[in-house]
């Protein structure tokens, strides 16, 4: 699955969304992170997505998985088989250092280049100590 979609899935963020966990897509391996993290808690009931760096708005997980279900597998995709003893993907939490701004999940951290926060420009995210 590539980003595409899910960015069509997503809808307009409003004032309500203020406190939703933010997810970081940055490639089209990113989009199965985005199912995987929606699975391993199932309170999660939306995220805001913010792909390649751009906000994206509020994913509801039913839309996310209704992409999902509704994926049909084509000559030559795969499903994303992964090595054994290594989980797929493993979200990592980033923090803003401004009070009250919610956390940020990526898939991937560069602790060199962290990424920067999409709602206080400047502000760099990093993981919790
Ligand atoms: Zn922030």
């Amino acid at each position: 699955m590539s980003l595409e979609p899910i960015a069509a899935a997503a809808r307009a963020a409003g004032p309500e969304d203020d406190g939703l966990p933010a997810i970081r897509l940055d490639t089209d391996a990113d989009a199965g992170g985005l199912v995987a993290w929606f699975g391993a808690d199932a309170a999660r009931g939306a995220a805001r997505v913010v792909i390649r760096g751009e906000e994206a708005g509020v994913v509801e997980r039913t839309a996310l998985y209704g992409l999902v279900a509704n994926r049909t597998l084509g000559w030559g995709d795969s499903i994303g088989a992964t090595l054994p003893g290594h989980p797929a993907w493993e979200p990592i939490k980033l923090h803003c250092r401004v009070p009250g701004c919610p956390p940020v999940w990526a898939l991937g951290y560069d602790a060199a280049a962290p990424p920067e926060c999409t709602i206080h420009p400047g502000e760099l995210l990093r993981p919790a100590q």
